[in-house]
């Protein structure tokens, strides 16, 4: 089968060509939090920092596959402050922070765990591109959409601590100006939350290779559509 491949016929040299990305994008992918403040606590006690470390990861194996140069920020004990990790690669073509999500205390305290599930994606209108950053997040909710991820709704519930609007329902987009790690980017910038640890049966699913691999799939799959 080997000897074949000298054969192939320049058609196929042809599509071979042409189903590789016209220009590699640099994608910086940013681990949410530090070992030392690290996020919201799950479930069953593990830091959200290490589910984000662990997702990055995978993101950068799949943007990587696809043909994207990746610079990846994984802060250690020292941090890094929010404003500065933009600026880590400030030519990059698009900045992804990653991050697992939490609920409102008051739904902790009631033992509503149970009830939160879903992914979040969220762009800042205060970044300088705030349409490619729109439309990055689009491309990231949909690739999410299509590989069976569900968006969550509560952070759009009119109540304090949320009140993040929808600029895209169905593919889970919100809405977050103050967010500084995107308002603080050159480039386009999204922020997901890829879904809630704080869900025993959810943090569960999000644990395994299998879904940590399909959504980084997904993720990568959007990023690298949103910049052709
Ligand atoms: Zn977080």
């Amino acid at each position: 089968m080997i000897g074949r491949r000298r054969h192939l016929p320049s058609c196929a040299l042809l599509m071979l060509c042409c189903a590789l990305p016209a220009r590699a994008a640099h994608i910086l992918v940013d681990v949410g939090h530090t070992p030392g403040q690290s996020g919201a606590r799950a479930a069953s006690g593990r830091a959200e920092y290490l589910y984000n470390r662990d997702l990055a990861a995978a993101l950068a194996r799949a943007l990587a596959a696809l043909g994207d140069r990746v610079t990846r920020i994984v802060p250690g004990e020292d941090g890094i402050a929010l404003a500065a990790r933009p600026a880590v690669a400030p030519d990059a073509d698009l900045f992804v922070s990653i991050h697992h999500d939490s609920i409102q205390p008051r739904y902790i305290d009631a033992g509503r765990q149970g009830e939160f599930a879903g992914y979040s994606v969220f762009v800042s209108m205060r970044n300088p591109q705030p349409v490619r950053s729109l439309r990055c997040a689009q491309a990231i909710g949909e690739a999410l959409r299509e590989a069976g991820e569900h968006p969550s709704a509560y952070h759009a519930e009119p109540i304090a601590g949320e009140n993040r609007p929808f600029l895209d329902r169905r593919r889970g987009v919100h809405r977050y100006d103050g967010l500084v790690v995107l308002h603080s980017a050159r480039m386009p910038a999204v922020l997901i939350e890829a879904g809630v640890i704080v869900n025993p049966a959810e943090e569960a699913r999000l644990a395994q290779p299998k879904t940590i691999r399909g959504l980084a799939t997904a993720i990568a799959r959007g990023a690298h559509a949103c910049l052709d």
